[in-house]
Parts: C-alpha cells; sequence; structure tokens
C-alpha cells in the first residue's frame, strides 16, 4: 500500500465504526485541491536547480486549511495527500477551528546552501502564493524545515500581499511566533503517552523510552520525557542509533548531538543499527522519524508494549494489524502529535489579535487540549465496544468533519 491508501485504510475503519453511508467516503476522502508547481531556482554556481513542489489542501469544512511544509528526496504526490488528509482528522480530533492540508518540495535540503535555500522557498511561496493566506491555508514546518524557513515565506507572502504575520505557523518567537511552539509537538506526545499510561494504572516515570528519529520532535520529546522521570534507553537518526539499558543521560546527548551533529559514538552508549532500534526492549517505542517504519516484517519484532506515533504514518497496515494482534497498544499519530498543530493554532490566535501568550499559558492549554482528546478517545472506545485508539480516534474526528459538511451543505 501506498501512504495514502494507508490512510484510506485507517479512515475505513473510522468510517465503519460510525456506519457511514457511502455517499460520504469519497467526500471525506478526496483532498479538495492539488497544486503541482515547478521551481527553477538559480544555484549559487550560477547553473539551473530544478525543483518540484506540492500543496494538497485536503479538507476545509471545519476551518482554513492547515497543515505543514516538508523537504525530502523522497516527496512525492502521495506522500503529499496522505499528509494532508492525516490532518483533517488530526484538527478535528484535537479541536482547533482548522481543516487539514500539507505540501512538500522534493528536495534533499544538506545539499543546498542556505541562500540556495532562501530562494527555493521564495519560489515555493510566490508559486503557491495566491492559494494560501491566514483565513485559506497556513502552512508551518514538518520534516526539515523550520522557523527559519517560515519567516521566509512570512516575508514573501508580505511582499506581495502585505504584512500577514498568520499566513504561516511556527515562525521563530522574535518574528511574531509563539513561546512553546518548537516544543509543542514533543510536549504534546509527552502528555499523550502520561494519559495513555495512567489510564491503565501506569506511571511515566517507571517506564523505558526507544526513540526513532533526533529531530526537532524526537529530541524534544527525549529532553521533556527525560526531565518527567522517564528513561530512555535508546534513539537513532538518519546515520543509526545508540543504546543504554540504564538509561541515557539526555542533557549531556544534547550537547554531543549539537557538536557532533549526529548521535553515533556517544560516549556510553553502544552504536546499534536503526534496525536494532526498533527490536530493543522498552515500553514505549517512539517512531518519530519517517512513514511506513512498523510494517509487516519487524512488528513481530518489536519489544515495546506501547507504539507512540510522534511520526506521521509510522505504521503500514498490515504492521499496526500485527501490533493490534500482539496487544501492542498503538498511540495514533493524529492524537499522539497533534501538539504541535494546536501551538500553532495558538501562535495564529495571537498573531491574529496582536498579543503575546506567556509560555506557561501555551503549555497548559496545550495540555487542555491533550487531555481532553485523550478522554474522548478512551470514552469512544468505550462506546465502540473496545476498538483500537487508532480507530476510535477517526470515527471522532471524521464525526466531527461530517457535521461542519452537511452545516455547511454543499452549495
Ligand atoms: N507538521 C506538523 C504536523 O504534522 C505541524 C502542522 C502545523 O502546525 O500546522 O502536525
Amino acid at each position: 500500500m501506498t501512504p495514502y491508501q494507508t490512510t484510506n485504510h485507517f479512515l475505513e475503519q473510522g468510517f465503519a465504526l460510525l456506519e457511514m453511508e457511502p455517499r460520504y467516503k469519497a467526500l471525506l476522502m478526496t483532498p479538495s485541491r492539488e497544486l503541482r508547481v515547478e521551481l527553477a531556482i538559480e544555484m549559487d554556481d550560477g547553473s539551473i536547480g530544478n525543483y518540484i513542489g506540492y500543496r494538497v489542501q485536503h479538507d476545509n469544512a471545519r476551518g482554513p486549511y492547515k497543515g505543514g511544509l516538508r523537504y525530502h528526496p523522497e516527496v512525492d504526490i502521495d506522500e503529499v495527500r496522505a499528509l494532508a488528509s492525516l490532518m483533517t482528522w488530526k484538527t478535528a480530533l484535537i479541536g482547533v477551528p482548522y481543516g487539514g492540508a500539507k505540501g512538500g518540495i522534493q528536495v534533499d535540503p544538506s545539499q543546498l546552501s542556505p541562500r540556495e535555500l532562501e530562494r527555493l522557498t521564495r519560489r515555493f511561496t510566490e508559486q503557491i502564493g495566491e492559494f494560501i493566506g491566514p483565513a485559506i491555508d497556513i502552512p508551518a514546518p514538518d520534516m526539515n524545515t523550520n522557523a527559519q524557513v517560515m519567516s521566509w515565506i512570512f516575508d514573501q507572502y508580505s511582499r506581495r500581499y502585505g504584512y500577514s504575520p498568520g499566513v504561516v505557523t511556527g515562525k521563530p518567537v522574535g518574528l511574531h511566533g509563539s513561546l512553546g511552539r518548537d516544543a509543542a509537538t514533543g510536549r504534546g506526545c509527552l502528555f499523550a503517552i502520561r494519559e495513555t499510561l495512567s489510564a491503565r494504572g501506569e506511571q511515566l516515570n517507571k517506564a523505558s523510552f526507544v526513540i526513532q528519529g533526533f529531530g526537532n520532535v524526537g529530541s524534544w520529546f527525549a529532553r521533556l520525557v527525560h526531565e518527567a522521570g522517564g528513561r530512555v534507553v535508546a534513539v537513532s537518526d538518519v546515520h543509526g542509533g545508540i543504546a543504554n539499558p540504564e538509561g541515557l543521560d539526555v542533557p549531556a546527548l544534547m550537547r554531543y548531538v549539537a557538536e557532533t551533529k549526529r548521535v553515533g559514538g556517544f560516549p556510553g552508549a553502544k552504536d546499534i543499527s536503526n534496525a536494532e532500534l526498533l527490536t530493543t526492549p522498552c515500553d514505549v517505542l517512539v517512531p518519530a522519524a519517517l512513514g511506513h517504519v512498523i510494517t509487516a516484517e519487524n512488528a513481530g519484532q518489536i519489544n515495546a508494549r506501547y507504539v507512540l506515533e510522534a511520526a506521521n504514518g509510522p505504521c503500514t497496515a498490515q504492521g499496526d494489524a500485527v501490533l493490534n494482534s500482539r496487544g501492542i497498544v498503538c498511540i495514533p499519530d493524529i492524537f499522539a502529535n497533534a501538539g504541535g498543530v494546536t501551538v500553532s493554532y495558538f501562535e495564529w490566535v495571537q498573531n491574529t489579535q496582536n498579543l503575546r501568550w506567556t509560555e506557561a499559558e501555551v503549555n497548559q492549554r496545550l495540555e487542555e487540549h491533550m487531555v481532553s482528546a485523550h478522554a474522548a478517545i478512551v470514552k469512544a472506545m468505550e462506546d465502540y465496544g473496545g476498538c483500537s485508539m487508532r480507530a476510535a480516534a477517526f470515527a471522532l474526528a471524521v464525526q466531527r468533519v461530517k457535521e461542519a459538511t452537511d452545516l455547511r451543505g454543499l452549495g
């Protein structure tokens, strides 16, 4: 299955619980608009670089399209479609007034200079400019994009359409960004696992964690879970992983990574491969990198009781089925990593009102959203007679989008 097929497979589980009339299915599955743009830029050596960018706007029944922008060599239309759809269900589930969208540029950003990245980002903003805006579609960071990239989008858009801080979220705190946004996805993941464990009579500070990916989400989660007393026993990045069953010294690891740009070789830990990482014994396995990493081939060897989907779409349909059949609790992406878009919403609200919330206020409101979404999922699991967290989450989200669609009418 492709990523979009996987997303639709999970969506169908929600439809089934809701006994959804077939006439809604195509409407709720199909993206409303797909943009594919050519991005020709001048490279530093005078040659021309040709790239392809996408923006898929999946659904806006509940509010403006919302979702991140990813720079990765494997970006394609199918993946962006899947990720856009996931945003529709994520915003509905977590209760922020947005629809869903996603963008991507097929590029390896590590091969570009900062000036080339800036030109690429500005060209992309030009190409999709008339289709985005603070009340239309609001991009944000995703894999390999960050606050600097958001600043360029804000600037380029504002040059043409006038001052518009609310056109993107995930901006730097020094340029209309929100306190707490950088850590928000990792912090949301922490609340998601804390709630899931405590609903089963377990505690975060007694649990061990294995984290795949040490980018924004993985590294913040590692830091926060370590501060909360959890034991991080293994982590990895694109180059490979490290493990120490006694627990890694995460603050020391953060300093090490800041210097060496990789986790491998960290003193006091054993180097392991990415495949070994996934089967390392722990209570909670946290995929925080690419999609489709937990598959039919490896799900049987996973040595965890919980899988916390910090990444988008880390399980294939078959991988997910194996986890379920083994009684491993999978905390689905549309809930687990919803902290990012939740604080994006807070940033946008602050931008529209020209005010700034304290970090404590941001974190407290984030916690409220995560706790109440978790409670709604638990209730839905009971109502539907013991389904998976994922099926319950999709059913809740689909119900909300369907309701908004019905209320607005098709015109
Ligand atoms: N890229 C993040 C996600 O997948 C954040 C999206 C946003 O803040 O709009 O949820």
